[in-house]
């Protein structure tokens, strides 16, 4: 049998294409940009943006600053194609949503740029919805250094955006089955690759065999690392690697697993193709793990509908 390919192919969100110049974050960088109509404003609602199909293609919709943009929380994204760009968080959508998307719904159709701007801008959005007040001392936040950074307003202390690091494995038996699990929480038939946070104190690869252990009660060997993906729903970095399995016997943790088991490829495609099993989309990292067992791109119903 050939050798495994060591990376992972195409995945989504993960061609760098912008230049964030963190160089440029000073204090009056962002009321310079949100004054100039040249600057290109990725504008978020809620957690969607605007976005323009053309066949399988999507681009994120880009305008120039509002004048209220000054009021709203905004962050400087970087520089890419000879303009500077900007996120605003403006107010969810409510019912008028028309041409608005999610990241999951389009971020495997959008060209690299929009999908750094849109995954950049929900990241950071998400984080700061949720530290608004200091850790130390519960006082408010604000935005500082264009929007990369929150300081106390009463002891000064400065707090970082964070990323929360997960690995995500194929895990193969002998005979080169995957394994696949229903997670709970899952819709049935739902089937994914294993994955879970790494801990504090802890390895990646030690992560990987950890989660293994406790979710389905399979000890790996050879955990090789593939790629990885910002993953920001809210604030993740999915690590993916692949793994051998030392037996095939599943004991599932109850709470957190439905069902599991060993998957050779024709028995993958019948699963798929009688519908009794859906993969994961192809924006996941998940889905490309799944095909980078497999050899190959595999045609399945996209799990997230496009609009
Ligand atoms: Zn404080």
């Amino acid at each position: 049998m050939a050798r495994a390919e060591r990376s992972l192919p195409a995945v989504s969100l993960t061609i760098p294409a912008l230049d964030r110049r963190s160089d440029l974050r000073t204090v009056d960088l962002l009321p310079r940009l949100l004054a100039d109509p040249a600057t290109a404003v990725l504008r978020l609602h809620g957690d969607a943006a605007r976005v323009t199909r053309d066949g399988a293609d999507a681009r994120v919709g880009l305008g120039a600053p509002r004048p209220d943009d000054a009021s709203r929380l905004a962050f400087y994204l970087g520089e890419a194609e000879g303009r500077q760009h900007v996120g605003v968080v403006d107010d969810p959508a409510g019912d008028d949503d028309a041409g608005l998307d999610t990241l999951r719904q389009v971020g495997a159709h959008l060209d690299p740029l929009g999908a750094s701007l849109f995954a950049t801008t929900l990241a950071l959005a998400n984080w700061h919805r949720t530290h608004e007040f200091c850790p130390r001392c519960g006082s408010p936040t604000v935005p500082v250094h264009a929007g990369w950074v929150r300081r106390c307003t009463v002891d000064g202390s400065e707090h970082y955006p964070r990323t929360d690091v997960a690995v995500i494995m194929s895990v193969v038996d002998d005979a080169d089955r995957l394994l696949l699990a229903n997670g709970r929480g899952f819709r049935s038939g739902g089937m994914s690759v294993l994955a879970g946070f790494v801990e504090p104190g802890e390895t990646l690869a030690a992560a990987v065999a950890r989660e293994v252990g406790e979710e389905v009660g399979v000890e790996v060997e050879d955990v090789v690392y593939l790629g990885d993906q910002p993953w920001p729903f809210p604030s993740s970095l999915m690590v993916g690697f692949t793994a051998r399995a030392r037996g095939t016997d599943l004991r599932l943790q109850d709470d957190e697993i439905a069902a599991a088991r060993w998957f050779s490829r024709e028995e993958l495609l019948a699963a798929i193709a009688d519908g009794s099993v859906h993969i994961p989309g192809s924006v996941s990292i998940a889905r490309r793990l799944v095909e980078h067992w497999y050899g190959g791109p595999i045609q399945a119903p996209e799990t997230v509908s496009m609009r």
